[in-house]
């Protein structure tokens, strides 16, 4: 019996090793990784000038201490200022604790401006982490089943509904900030419309509500954009990091701008992990190759190869729903569970995930190749057809 706790219901296969966009199982089978362990290995796997800074930096030393200046991240607030036009970063080490962080900002700034029972506004199919606050955070019932009493000073809304935050803001003197996912994507890849995101914005400032987006898992180039609240160009005033930015290496981010910013001072907060040197030369290497590479236009021409294709190729498919996101960020929705698409393809040689049941989840590495979006466009198709008519 295996002494892992059994959180997770595993697939049956274990990686030896990767190369660029393909995994490799313990008896040599060769996959095509649509998934990046979850929008995760934004460079693919062993990518040669991240191994290169990894084996380097490894070198010379791991971790310090938030104790002392930590000279890369420093570099690496840099330059996710730079890139955001956001003014300063708290480091963790995964997207809940950057939430966790987040959410501990917005109390801390109602508490300073006298809201005595500060709330925060979240949506309808959000996900935001497995931590107490954060999973109070979720807008999914099967996350927090079990684990009341939840944390309380959240109030939940429909995504993308301009209306329903009009409301709240005429009817509710508690809140001090808004937390969204720009793309849900636990939820089922559900883009936000750009008008929406405006209209938060415009709302959050004439209420001196912070507006905090949670690009844990859209972030970091994945939508073709820097961030993907970019694509409506606006400045959040919170926004977190995690997944992608690390290309593997545990890191996580907040960042701060406008009126978020200076809310937090020493003792706030804190991390014994967080921004560690290792961690952040992964970071800034990420953030490096992706700009020396050109791999956020890589992102636009590569989801749009693949949404183009499968399009194509599904078109006159009952079943088909749609086909949404943005960059490599892609959801596939069938108007039936198909959680059995996942071994079939993993069968087949390909990585994907289903999620919200019914969405077919495809979340590339950034470095995939016109090769690999047309082997996958022609791997899911049949793949696709089958189930719907099976
Ligand atoms: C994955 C995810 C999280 C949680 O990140 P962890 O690193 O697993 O804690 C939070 N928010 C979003 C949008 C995510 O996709």
């Amino acid at each position: 019996m295996s002494h892992v706790m059994q959180t997770y219901g595993r697939l049956p296969v274990a990686f030896s090793h990767g190369q660029d966009s393909y995994l490799f199982d313990t008896d040599g089978k060769r996959y095509l990784d649509a998934l990046s362990g979850i929008a995760v290995s934004t460079l693919g796997h062993n990518h040669p000038v991240l191994v290169r800074a990894l084996a380097e930096q490894a070198g010379r030393v791991l971790h310090t201490s938030n104790l002392y200046q930590i000279p890369a991240q420093e570099a690496l607030a840099d330059r996710l200022a730079a890139l955001s036009g956001m003014s300063e970063v708290f480091f963790s080490n995964s997207g809940c604790e950057a939430n966790e962080a987040a959410i501990k900002l917005a109390r801390y700034y109602g508490h300073k401006r006298g809201v005595e029972k500060p709330a925060i506004v979240v949506m309808e199919q959000a996900f935001h982490g497995r931590t107490l606050a954060t999973l109070s955070a979720t807008g999914n019932r099967k996350v927090q089943a079990g684990f009341e009493p939840l944390v309380s000073g959240f109030v939940r809304v429909p995504f993308d509904d301009v209306g329903a935050i009009e409301q709240l803001a005429v009817s509710n003197q508690s809140v001090v900030a808004v937390l969204l996912e720009p793309i849900q994507g636990e939820g089922g890849i559900n883009v936000a419309h750009t008008k929406y995101l405006q209209a938060l914005r415009r709302v959050c400032d004439a209420h001196g509500w912070l507006l905090m987006v949670d690009e844990v898992q859209c972030g970091v180039g994945r939508t073709g954009k820097w961030f993907a609240h970019q694509l409506a160009g606006i400045t959040p005033d919170v926004m977190t990091l995690a997944k992608g930015l690390g290309s593997g290496v545990p890191i996580g981010a907040c960042l701060t701008a406008g009126a978020a910013v200076g809310v937090f001072g020493p003792g706030n907060h804190g991390s014994t992990f967080g921004g560690n040197p290792l961690a952040c030369t992964a970071a800034l290497t990420t953030l490096e190759v992706l700009a020396s590479d050109d791999l956020l236009a890589n992102a636009v021409a590569r989801g749009q190869q693949i949404r183009d294709g499968l399009a194509a190729a599904l078109a006159g498919v009952g079943a088909l729903v749609a086909i949404r996101g943005e960059g490599l960020m892609i959801g596939v929705e069938l108007d039936r569970p198909c959680g059995a698409l996942v071994g079939q393809a993993l069968e087949a040689g390909v990585l994907i995930n289903v999620t919200a049941e019914r969405v077919v989840r495809l979340l590339p590495p950034l470095t995939f190749s016109e090769a690999d979006a047309t082997a996958l466009v022609e791997t899911l198709v049949p793949l696709i057809r089958n189930f719907v008519t099976a």
